[in-house]
């Protein structure tokens, strides 16, 4: 049996030659307030996430309820994966460690755990392409934070060509998975006890 395909968030990123012509796209609303207080304030996973579901609900009008999240050592190049049919996005726990000591605030921390998140939440949704998740991933963010929110540069961006500090990570082999409870609890409140 073949090991599942996996949808990483991984560096390096070079996008390909020839991507397909883009179709016009419609004008983004104006950016939600609430939406950068609440990520700049978020103080675990399942608020980060929240924001970016109600993010992604905002500008694509579309939803995937019942999400959960686990934690992993993973290489160094690798942020997070979702499992193809999964219904489990693995954070890169080692790179989120870094990023906790060396960001200079937690509304960077934050940032950065939001791009994560939302590039998987997208492959979940059904963006398969790298190109296009990567795509997708910067117009939900600027259409939610705006052009100039530090989640929008790095949606919009590398993350590991704007901190080159990820790479000397002390990363895994991701066999060890740690499920982080209470994740994505407001969508599964409604049917799990
Ligand atoms: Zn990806």
């Amino acid at each position: 049996m073949s090991s599942p395909k996996l949808y990483s968030l991984s560096s390096p990123h070079e996008p390909r030659a020839s991507s397909p012509p883009k179709a016009a796209l419609p004008a983004l609303s104006p950016p939600d307030p609430a939406l950068a207080k609440d990520l700049a304030h978020a103080e675990d996973y399942d608020q980060v996430f929240r924001v970016v579901r109600r993010a992604v609900r905002s500008v694509l009008g579309r939803e995937r309820p019942g999400l959960g999240l686990a934690l992993s050592d993973l290489p160094n190049g690798v942020g997070a994966y979702w499992p193809v049919t999964g219904n489990l996005i693995v954070l890169n726990d080692a790179l989120l460690r870094t990023m906790r000591g060396m960001a200079s605030s937690l509304e960077e921390y934050n940032a950065f755990t939001y791009v994560l998140l939302a590039h998987e939440y997208l492959h979940s949704l059904g963006y398969l392409d790298e190109t296009a998740v990567r795509e997708v991933t910067a117009r939900v963010t600027r259409g939610a934070f705006g052009a100039e929110h530090l989640a929008t540069h790095l949606a919009e961006g590398d993350l590991w060509r704007r901190y080159p500090f990820l790479r000397f990570s002390r990363g895994g082999d991701g066999r060890k998975l740690r499920l982080v409870r209470g994740f994505d609890r407001e969508t599964t409140s409604n049917y799990i006890r």
